[in-house]
């Protein structure tokens, strides 16, 4: 038989040595070594017993995790885009309201992703350093009557936390749903969907979670259901909660094909949620409070200048440093990464060329890990102007 003709020889595909960093900036991070070992489990489908269990693992747990008792609780097969996306698309309808917080780049993300459903975007701005308090979105709710408020919790592109404490009641007096990113945040900073009243949030495995990104939790609440039920829109096919809720089995009673969902992240994000359960939130949120207290210190100590002025609007897993003019970013970065091997970040968005992003989460929250940074950090500024002398 003659061989086939080819328009393509095929490419040689060359493995190569690669010696993994720690990674330390606003993710991914390192995986926990359960979450390595969970990602060569075998193939899983709907025909096997025990792609169930693992399906009902994940819901229990992101329930947990999440603080809700609500049962449309899920993960979605992709980054934590997908969880914007989904949460934006499913909730607020073409030609609605959507107010977003913004004070960092994934609230211009939302910002994109609600303009091209067709949805109507305001925002309230603040210098992106800083967070919200109640009084500054309240006027806007009351004058925009939006559908919804948009709000990241930690903003892994400024270092911020927002305090989200008050914030669903004052949407709840003007009807407004409250949609909330904690992709990096979810884990290592305390959150409570029930109590603060949160009705749709997504996170994502790759931060605080210690995971592979690629799977992302998503949990909406009781009044976020009934809109959703009671829509009369329809959001994108791959983002439909409604469908997603019958192969997650929400209801107990549903075990529906919508797409194949990946076995290995399954197992992965089933093996992250379970350290978390092992571990505790109360104590994940102490020990991620904990190593980054001692990051501040040592840097404060050093001199280093933080971006967010505030301490308690500091987010706890990713830190905003500014370094002096004479130190570029790029090479402060490439410094520690070939010397300490470890990764740090510089700004994105707003913050590009004017941050450094340090991370400390998920596996590498550690005492011995924030002083390994910090140490880093120090001995690359002595490093960088003995070199520059
Ligand atoms: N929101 C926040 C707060 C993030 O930090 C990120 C990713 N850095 C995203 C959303 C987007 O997530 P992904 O890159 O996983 O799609």
């Amino acid at each position: 038989m003659s061989s086939p003709k080819m328009i393509l020889e095929p490419p040689m595909i060359v493995d190569r040595q690669f010696k993994t960093p720690l990674f330390c900036g606003p993710g991914p991070c390192n995986l926990w070594p359960s979450v390595q070992e969970a990602l060569s489990r075998p193939v899983i489908t709907p025909l096997c017993d025990e792609y169930f269990n693992v399906v009902d693992d994940i819901r229990k747990s992101l329930q947990y995790v999440f603080q809700t008792r609500s049962n449309l609780v899920l993960a979605l097969s992709g980054s934590g885009h997908i969880g914007m996306e989904t949460v934006i698309s499913n909730l607020v309808a073409p030609g609605e309201t959507l107010l977003i917080a913004a004070r960092g780049l994934w609230d211009e993300r939302a910002s994109i992703v609600a303009t091209r459903h067709g949805i109507k975007v305001e925002a309230i701005k603040i210098p992106m350093n800083a967070t919200f308090s109640l009084e500054q979105i309240e006027p806007e709710l009351r004058r925009l009557r939006p559908t919804a408020l948009f709000i990241t919790h930690g903003d892994s592109s400024t270092g911020t936390v927002q305090n989200l404490e008050g914030l669903g009641d004052l949407c709840r007096k003007y009807d407004a749903l409250l949609l909330v990113d904690t992709v990096v945040s979810l884990g290592g900073v305390p959150f409570y969907m029930d109590e603060w009243k949160v009705d749709a949030v997504y996170s994502s495995s790759q931060k605080a979670l210690s995971g592979p990104a690629g799977i992302s939790p998503v949990a909406f609440s009781t009044r976020a259901e009934a809109k959703i039920n009671s829509r009369t829109h329809e959001s994108p096919f791959y983002f439909d909660v409604k469908l997603l809720a019958q192969q997650w089995n929400c209801y107990g009673n549903t075990r529906f094909y919508h797409h194949t969902l990946s076995p290995p992240l399954m197992w992965a994000l089933r093996s992250c949620l379970k350290e978390l359960c092992i571990e505790t939130l109360p104590k994940s949120w102490a020990r991620h409070a904990a190593a980054t207290a001692l990051l501040h210190k040592k840097l404060k100590e050093f001199g280093f200048e933080f971006f967010v002025p505030k301490p308690e609007d500091r987010l706890p897993t990713v830190t905003t440093i500014v370094l002096p003019k004479e130190y570029p970013y790029p090479k402060f970065i490439a410094y520690m990464r070939d010397n300490f091997g470890i990764l740090v970040f510089g700004g994105l968005g707003l913050t590009a060329g004017k941050t450094l992003r340090v991370g400390i989460m998920g596996v590498n929250s550690t005492l011995k890990t924030a002083e390994a940074v910090a140490n880093a950090m120090i001995n690359t500024m002595k490093g960088m102007k003995k070199s520059s002398l």
